[in-house]
């Protein structure tokens, strides 16, 4: 996923490094050249600016001109900034509460959600030994559906039975009963995508919110569509309150941009990312181990 972005930006450093002195202009030069490695790789102007003017301010502090090893401060500094950038520290998934939790998960159709929920699922069932429910409430399309259904028969989690006819919320309702009356620790709701983010959409979600009352409510965004993902997890946040942030394709050969992105615009942390298509291929989100695989 980072690749181009490292490789730009180890050229960049290793043209530093190799220098014993740096002049302001050396500098200067320098993050320029970031900036645009940065908006190359897609990252959002709105966070490329301020990461660059902190670099500027951190490197003056330092005096980093009359430093022994003066490319290596700037390397530091930009190591501490994309860590900043990302987040910082992990943030797991809380079902601190009074169980059965209910974990909402919304997106674009698509993006990887019904995938992420059973990932989600197997990781609470056989990592956390909690007793997990999945529901699907995408009633627009079966498949869908029936997709959840065979990825809880595949990896031995239980689904809510399919009722033909009932409306998301009804379905909402009659997951969080079975998740009571059956002991769950955790029910997961598997909610419908569209093609883009719309208004009835956006209702449907907020309906769904009252009657769950989730936890979390996790965006599932993918990282291929860059600052796309980025707009949808926005509007997502602004209209319905999401906890977390799951970016799935981290696998795939994406610039990098939604990523680091993300958090920086929405507020809100990746808690996870999605590896690959397998239900194991789901990892959490470190913030400082992704700035060391940027900058190798
Ligand atoms: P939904 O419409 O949002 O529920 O999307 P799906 O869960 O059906 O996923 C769409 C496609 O993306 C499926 O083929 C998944 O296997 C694939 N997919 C989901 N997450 C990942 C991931 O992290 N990496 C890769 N490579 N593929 C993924």
């Amino acid at each position: 996923m980072f690749d181009s972005l490292s490789d730009r930006l180890s050229g960049i450093f290793d043209r530093l490094t190799r220098r014993g002195s740096l002049s302001a202009e050396d500098v200067d030069a320098a993050l320029r050249e970031i900036r645009r490695a940065l908006l190359e790789a897609d990252v959002a102007l709105e966070v490329v600016r301020p990461f660059v003017e902190r670099i500027k301010e951190k490197a003056v502090g330092v005096e980093i001109i009359r430093s022994v090893t003066p490319g290596q401060m700037v390397v530091k500094i930009v190591h501490d900034e994309l860590v900043a950038t990302l987040g910082e520290e992990a943030v797991p998934i809380d079902l601190h509460a009074t169980p059965p939790v209910a974990v909402m998960m919304v997106g674009l159709q698509g993006s990887g959600k019904t995938t992420t929920t059973a990932k989600i699922a197997r990781r609470f069932t056989t990592r956390d030994k909690r007793k997990v429910l999945m529901a699907s409430l995408d009633t627009r399309r079966p498949a869908a559906m029936e997709q959840l259904k065979v990825l809880g028969e595949e990896n031995g989690i239980e689904t809510l039975k399919i009722v033909p006819g009932q409306t998301p919320t009804q379905i909402a309702e009659r997951a969080m009963t079975a998740g009571r009356l059956g002991g769950y620790d955790v029910v997961i709701l598997d909610t419908a995508g569209r093609l883009h983010v719309d208004e009835a959409l956006m209702h449907e979600m907020a309906d769904i919110k009252r009657i769950a009352d989730p936890h979390e409510i996790l965006l599932v965004a993918d990282a291929l569509t860059g600052q796309d993902a980025v707009k949808v997890a926005r509007s997502f946040d602004e209209r319905v309150g999401v906890t977390g942030i799951v970016l799935t394709r981290v696998d795939g050969d994406g610039r990098g941009g939604a990523a680091l992105s993300m958090r920086a615009v929405t507020g809100k942390p990746i808690k996870l990312i999605g590896v690959g298509e397998r239900a194991d291929a789901l990892e959490d989100f470190y913030p400082k181990r992704i700035a060391d695989r940027i900058l190798g």
